[in-house]
């Protein structure tokens, strides 16, 4: 249960005043919907009205408060034409300027003889000044009603910066006042000021400087939301560890068939996680571990060897991957290995229906089919295993905490593995898996050869066309990956048919299109044709994006790659690369970069390191777009700004841990506000795992 002192602040928007269900609306899409996402809604910058001259030192294109006589209303002749409001002072004379005006209120706001305080931007006119409407008129009296420093706040259609700014005020109005749930010394060596002053002082600068994440009150609520974040993790952590996990001991017959059947030898970091994972397994407690490896590190077979420890022992195991391709992909990697072991796979998918379905169920459900790959398909309703002792879930941004347990609780004391290939950094790791043990393939397969990547601009596509055509000479295999068109994915389709209408037109038979809204057999038997047969051009939106496998490729085109993000288009040229022939990566551009697009495509082409471009993304720009986080599974931050912000991150992390170790029902007087710290940041899940929770 939420604490009663934060009631006030969990109240639906409309509970302020000036707030009815239209203007309700606009702030719920800016900022949320309850009167709490008004106070996290920062100020992005100010309106200093301090600046107060007489009329004959006014600066042309300043904000200028100033008092003035009203000497003269000249109503225009026409409705086109503006209404004019002659003013003075000693020094000389403004004229007031309003557009599609209603007489009746400016007379009444501005009556005629009498003296103002007006608030706004002073241009120049002829040889005098004037202000087009003033932000503010008031009578001399209440001049203060001004305030100095004006936030500005991010807006949206429809919403404007005075209806917003009052709505927030009401909100600050509202915020209780909450005991202290930081260490005191800490507070003290960072200088930081209290919640409740750090929230009033964000909400008020005084200058530019003020709106730096930098800024203590802006460190001390960023730090707030981090240690809510870590504490919640930990608290879910804890529980886990607390549930029995179990002994999943192999004899390691299998792992070595199967290695010997490898047309490779295992780099040292796959050994490596082989042996972490291995250790955890058979241990007696639940394992919760990360396996993080770019694309092309390898994961698979790591994901296979951990997997037949489980069948080694006389369980099961599945492996979850987000997308039917990958599923599929994952199949044909792992089958004719398995086969070589005598252990039984099988595929689950949407697809697999009825009459296909039906065996592999049972197959499941008694244990004689070892290996389950599937996609979310896999935790449905229905699907039983005879023991699963291990889920590995492939690409893990992609799912949620939910259906991640989901798959866990068709088994007893399951081991979880995550695989993930975006390489996120280190502090945003922590974010979303807290203290998760962390598994790494820093290595690349042997033989490979680094991709020469270049930028091409769009109006050099004719050439493009060329290459690519005397590379098909040589037999080479290519993707053309088209833009990205956030908006729309109908948009996105409709250029990638375009393309593939030029190429075929070139090209014939040999050009194949795949993209995201193909059924999925017609997916396949393209994706088929590429990796075996007669395609040799794919032209593909992303969906090409994660885990696809054809080592011939060996060219990849993307077009319009300013529009992508740095990891994404890392992502796409992970594709290539993958066999021993030399790989080429073209990034099309179009129009003119901008300075940060420039630096991204730079840091490509300099680079093939996951870790070192993610590290660059972030900071070339914020967490939240360094993966989409709505995808990402990363949590998505209000107040910290994981670029500026990073450091505290760890701190927060082991903040939680020392909080815990010393408190870990969260019982004692600063653990009360540290529950109610959770509550805040909407952590309420982890309140739950608390004995009095
Ligand atoms: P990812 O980590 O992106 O999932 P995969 O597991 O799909 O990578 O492996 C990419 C390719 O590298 C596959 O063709 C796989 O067979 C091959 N591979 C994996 N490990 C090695 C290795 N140690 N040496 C050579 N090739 C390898
Ligand atoms: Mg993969």
């Amino acid at each position: 249960m939420r604490p009663e002192i934060l009631f006030p602040i969990f109240s639906p928007v409309t509970k302020l005043t000036g707030v009815g269900p239209r203007i309700a609306k606009l702030i719920e899409k800016l900022a949320g919907e309850h009167v709490s996402d008004l106070l996290w809604h920062l100020p992005s910058g100010l309106i200093d009205r301090r600046y107060a001259p007489k009329i004959a030192e006014a600066r042309i294109g300043a904000i200028a408060t100033m008092t003035v006589t009203v000497d003269q209303h000249l109503p225009p002749k026409t409705r086109r034409l503006p209404y004019k409001i002659l003013c003075s002072d000693d020094t000389g004379s403004l004229t007031l300027v309003f557009f599609h005006a209603r007489a009746d209120y400016l007379l009444k706001i501005l009556p005629e003889g009498e003296e103002r305080v007006i608030s706004g931007a002073i241009e120049s006119y002829g040889e005098g000044i004037q202000m087009p409407h003033p932000d503010h008129v008031v009578e001399v009296k209440d001049r203060a009603s001004i305030e100095a420093v004006e936030p500005v706040y991010p807006l949206t259609q429809g919403l404007s910066l005075k209806v917003l700014s009052k709505a927030v005020k009401g909100a600050l109005a509202l915020v209780p006042e909450l005991t202290e749930w930081l260490d005191g010394p800490y507070l003290a060596k960072q200088k930081w000021p209290s919640w409740n002053a750090a929230l009033t002082q964000v909400h008020s600068p005084e200058d530019e400087t003020d709106l730096e994440p930098e800024t203590l009150p802006r460190q001390r609520l960023a730090y707030d939301e981090l240690l809510a974040n870590q504490l919640a993790l930990a608290l879910v952590r804890a529980h886990m560890k607390k549930q029995p996990g179990r002994k999943i001991e192999g004899n390691g017959e299998l792992n070595q068939r199967v290695t010997s059947a490898l047309p490779f030898e295992l780099t040292d970091s796959q050994k490596e996680s082989v042996s972490e994972i291995s250790e955890d397994m058979s241990s007696a407690s639940r394992m919760h571990r990360l396996l993080q490896g770019d694309v092309g590190s390898g994961k698979t077979v790591v994901a296979l060897l951990s997997m037949l420890q489980a069948v080694e022992s006389g369980a099961q195991a599945a492996l979850l991957a987000p997308t039917e391709i990958l599923a599929r992909q994952h199949l044909a990697t792992i089958e004719p290995l398995a086969e070589a072991a005598g252990v039984k796979v099988a595929l689950l998918t949407g697809r697999e229906k009825g009459k296909t379905r039906e065996p592999i169920l049972a197959g499941f459900a008694s244990g004689d089919i070892g290996l389950a790959i599937g996609t979310h398909a896999l935790f449905q309703e229905g699907v039983e295993f005879n023991d699963l002792a291990l889920a590995v879930i492939d690409e893990q941004h992609r799912f949620g905490v939910h259906q991640r347990l989901a798959l866990t609780s068709k088994g007893k004391a399951v081991d979880v593995l995550v695989m993930t290939a975006t390489p996120i950094p280190r502090t945003l790791t922590l974010t979303a898996y807290g203290d998760m043990e962390v598994s790494r393939l820093t290595e690349k397969p042997a033989g490979r050869l680094p991709i020469d990547t270049r930028s091409v601009a769009i109006d050099r596509l004719d050439e493009v066309v060329q290459a690519v055509s005397r590379a098909l000479n040589q037999g080479t295999k290519i993707y053309w990956v088209c833009p990205l068109v956030e908006e729309s994915e109908k948009i996105d389709l409709a250029a990638a048919e375009d393309r593939y209408a030029h190429l075929n037109a070139v090209f014939g038979e040999r050009v194949g299109l795949v993209h995201g809204k193909m059924k999925g057999k017609e997916k396949d038997a393209v994706m088929a044709a590429f990796s075996e047969g007669s395609v040799d051009i794919l032209v593909a939106t992303t969906v090409i994006e994660v885990g696809v496998d054809v080592p011939a490729a060996t060219i990849m085109v993307i077009e319009h790659a300013e529009r992508f993000g740095l990891a994404q288009l890392h992502q796409l040229r992970g594709r290539i690369g993958r066999g021993s022939d030399k790989s080429t990566c073209i990034l099309m551009f179009a129009g003119n970069l901008t300075q940060t697009a420039r630096k991204r495509l730079e840091i490509l082409r300099d680079t093939e390191d996951g870790f070192v471009i993610a590290e660059e993304d972030l900071r070339l720009r914020g967490a939240g777009e360094l993966l989409g986080t709505r995808q990402s599974g990363l949590p998505e931050f209000r107040l910290a700004d994981l670029a500026s912000h990073a450091d505290l991150i760890a701190t927060a992390r082991d903040d939680a841990k020392l909080i815990l170790e010393m408190d870990p029902e969260l019982e004692s007087q600063r653990g009360q506000q540290l529950r109610v710290l959770l509550y805040l940041f909407e952590r309420d899940a982890a309140v739950q795992f608390l004995r009095s929770g």
